[in-house]
């Protein structure tokens, strides 16, 4: 009987732990970025140093396909690609990539459950490809932009977790509008821009669900002085954490 409780004992000393100490936990974030037209070192140090502000991280990056509109990872290649990670960024651009079967490699990941983080020219990744996965995947269907502006964001839910306390009267550095032809069935707008050329309205902040996967999109994110301005970057790395659940108020 002695050896019995004794048992007891050790058992839940070695599974009790604190929950502070899963709480600190640091967040192990995958970050696939490259591609053509950005400057995607200092943009991976802005996001590192952004989500510090907020919580302990650990970045995985992926910058593997050069700087031109095509490419195939072979980090893909391996099932398990995602595997170890709670959350993954996506701020990669190549345009002119359209195959189906590499692409579900990636969606079908996600589809499973991983959260993903999507930013600007990731939207415009893959928008050769006939299928409909990867626009499914990101919440909303963009193939271009309107010219680079100083453009006022509106918030349309002004109590969703990863926004609610960015400023209502937000304006961008120079960047681009992205002209949203569709915002996907399971995607919700949290804020919007207006187009200087036609007065059209375009969601520029959303969140999506996609499988069992939440999604968390900005269009936002051309030029250096977006990534350094601060109200950018703490609504990125506000997305990141709550993609992955880490938010307090974990409203979908
Ligand atoms: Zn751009």
């Amino acid at each position: 009987m002695k050896v019995f409780f004794g048992l007891i004992f050790c058992f839940i000393a070695l599974t009790a732990q604190p929950t502070s100490a899963v709480a600190k936990k640091p967040l192990r974030i995958l970050l696939i970025t490259g591609g053509c037209c950005h400057n995607y070192s200092l943009q991976t140090q802005k996001l590192k140093d952004g989500l510090a502000a907020l919580a302990e991280a650990e970045w995985t990056v992926v910058n593997e396909g050069g700087n031109g509109t095509e490419a195939m990872l072979s980090f893909y290649d391996n099932p398990k690609w995602s595997e170890g990670y709670d959350v993954v960024v996506h701020n990669e651009c190549f345009a002119d990539t359209k195959s189906p079967e590499y692409m579900r490699k990636i969606t079908k990941t996600h589809y499973a459950g991983v959260p993903a983080v999507v930013i600007h020219c990731a939207m415009h990744t893959y928008r050769a490809a006939e299928i409909d996965d990867w626009r499914e995947f990101l919440g909303v269907t963009s193939r271009r932009h309107d010219h680079q502006s100083n453009y006022p964001v509106k918030k349309t839910d002004v109590n969703h977790p990863a926004i609610k306390d960015m400023p209502d009267n937000w304006i961008t550095p120079k960047d681009e509008l992205y002209i949203i032809e569709k915002l996907w069935p399971n995607a919700r707008a949290l804020a919007t821009s207006v187009s200087e050329e036609d007065g059209t309205t375009h969601p520029v902040i959303w969140t999506n669900k996609y499988g069992k996967a939440r999604v968390f999109g900005t269009s936002y994110g051309h030029s250096d002085e977006t990534f350094a301005d601060s109200v950018f970057i703490n609504m990125v790395s506000k997305g990141i954490l709550w993609s992955a659940g880490r938010l307090k108020n974990k409203r979908n």
